[in-house]
């Protein structure tokens, strides 16, 4: 079945355009008119009916009648099924991650024993002493919901270590090979911006936090060269089967640069990249050297920003709080980067005309992000600094987004999470802090709308939809939504992940509306998002998806 799909990957609709229609110049003959139902969110023509492509942008939205003009000899017509939406923007997400995930054992919704019994089954088929890696674990699912021990992971093998990410990727489950393997003791020290679980006695329990993580992660061989490829362009080829047209990777290292751009020599791109390169290590200096890399390939690729991470994350109780958590009094998060190191990049950053996009989670790490991008003065709002998820936003922090020009890029798909246990971590009052959707957009503030996929539920752009407009959870839950008075119209979701993530990224004039001169990215659905009634979303499925007038899925 999926092969088959991904034959429809890089299908060619029409690139050829050799001769013009009689009595009409090549300059206006289109390589293909597309027609169908479009929703365009382009004020000036809010629907239409075609739409003509040509050398990968559209050359005219109007109706089927009045588009003819626009046909020659050589001009494709081809039908669209469904309801046609300007390309779907994934604007955080994970892309070496999803690929990771998608080799390794998926362990999202299950509970402690269906987990230990997936090690076991894995174990079974592994040679012995080789590492089973898997993620996607969230204790919200257990019973109790209490983080689980290595201990209890040694039940499903003893002969392999094994290495399991939370949901959130800023903590690990491991068993004790793994720990033993890594030297993780009751004598290791917790490394700065990391935690090592302890029990009564001082023994590591199993769990690591963030930098703590290290210390497994750096002894799990990396995947080959090749093994890299084949995940990355798998989770790419992922990503166009859900009707994304872009993502924008939320941290990537040097190997995934690397490859980005063999891909795009290939021309096997089929979804644009907006690659925020790790703002840490020596990938920084190289970066900063090279200069801003701006719409390379037809636009398919751009690397002119940084990403750090300045706290953990909520789930994990990393998340930089200025009060401490409700459910660990003694704890209130982690420190991953320090204002010094912070400040410096952005410095060298904006020098270099660099966007600097900040994971701050909870509502200190927030402000430390703003205090930063305030400091940098107007290149804040020239460079769009972003605040990569804003999780948890002191009310007071709120208006200092427009004030500063400062994007607040968002997971709406985080709602089934959080209502499963953010009032755990944080309590009741703060828990109305947390992912603020409505009163960011009240208060003035650019959004862009993304998964954080694999480190979330899922990272289907329609589920986030349906999350944005509901805060539920993709399973339905909870039936009054999370905090439902942050809930967004269909018409501003769809403008979030689609508009937004296009000004995010400095794209606004290529992409995020269907209007003459920019890209022909088209994301057809089975029905319209904007007039389905908010309980039948989960019923929306992608017919095709479209990225520069190529065809990169079909159902
Ligand atoms: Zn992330």
């Amino acid at each position: 079945m999926h092969e088959r799909r991904f034959s429809a990957v890089f299908f060619l609709v029409a690139l050829t355009n050799l001769s013009a229609a009689a009595g009409q110049s090549s300059r206006d003959t289109a390589d293909a008119i597309f027609l169908g139902r479009f929703v365009t969110l382009d004020p000036t023509r809010p629907r239409a009916t075609a739409l003509a492509v040509k050398g990968g942008r559209i050359l005219a939205v109007g109706e089927a009648s009045s588009l003819e003009a626009y046909a020659g000899r050589r001009t494709e017509k081809i039908d669209l099924p469904g309801v046609t939406v300007p390309g779907l923007a994934d604007a955080h997400a994970h892309v070496s991650g999803f690929g990771e995930q998608l080799a390794t054992l998926d362990l999202r919704g299950l509970d402690k024993e269906e987990i230990v019994a997936r090690v076991k089954g894995e174990a079974a088929k592994t040679p012995e002493g080789d590492w089973i890696q898997g993620g996607g674990w969230d204790e919200g699912h257990f019973r109790p919901s209490a983080f689980p021990t290595a201990e209890e992971l040694d039940a499903a093998t003893t002969r392999h270590p094994v290495v399991l990410d939370r949901i959130d990727g800023h903590s690990i489950w491991v068993n004790s090979r793994a720990l033993a393997e890594a030297s993780v003791s009751r004598a290791t020290a917790d490394p700065p911006g990391g935690k090592v679980l302890r029990d009564a006695a001082g023994e590591p329990t199993g769990i690591l936090v963030d930098h703590a993580t290290a210390f497994v992660r750096r002894i799990v061989p990396a995947p080959t060269p090749e093994k890299a490829e084949r995940r990355l362009r798998a989770a790419l080829e992922a990503y166009a089967r859900s009707g994304l047209t872009i993502v924008h990777d939320a941290g990537a290292d040097r190997e995934t640069l690397l490859l980005y751009k063999k891909l795009l020599a290939e021309q096997a791109l089929p979804v644009r990249v907006y690659a925020m390169a790790n703002g840490r290590g020596e990938l920084v200096a190289e970066t900063l050297a090279r200069g801003p890399e701006i719409g390379l390939g037809e636009g398919r690729l751009t690397i002119r920003s940084f990403k750090v991470v300045l706290d953990g994350a909520l789930g994990s109780r990393g998340a930089q709080l200025f009060e401490p958590y409700a459910d660990a009094p003694s704890e209130r998060g982690l420190e991953t980067m320090g204002d010094e190191e912070f400040l410096g990049l952005i410095r060298a950053a904006t020098a270099k005309g660099f966007q600097v996009n900040a994971h701050a989670i909870g509502d200190q790490a927030v402000r430390r992000a703003l205090d930063a991008f305030e400091a940098a003065g107007p290149e804040a709002r020239r460079l769009r600094f972003r605040v990569e998820h804003a999780s948890v936003i002191d009310p007071a922090d709120r208006p200092r987004f427009a004030k500063l020009g400062v994007i607040a890029s968002l997971q709406p798909m985080f709602a089934g999470e959080y209502a499963r246990w953010s009032e755990d971590r944080v309590g009741p009052s703060r828990a109305s802090w947390v992912l603020a959707t409505r009163s960011l957009l009240d208060a003035g503030a650019s959004l862009a709308l993304g998964t954080d996929y694999p480190a979330s539920d899922s990272g289907d752009p329609l589920l986030n939809f349906f999350c944005a407009v509901t805060r539920r959870a993709a399973d339905g839950t909870p039936p009054s939504g999370f905090h439902p008075e942050e809930r967004l119209s269909a018409d501003t979701a769809l403008r979030l992940l689609t508009a937004g993530p296009a000004f995010a990224a400095f794209q606004e004039e290529d992409l995020g509306a269907l209007s003459p001169g920019r890209y022909a990215d088209l994301t057809v659905l089975s029905d319209d998002p904007l007039s389905l009634p908010a309980e039948k979303l989960p019923e929306l499925r992608v017919r095709m998806t479209i990225v520069g007038g190529r065809v990169v899925f079909r159902e």
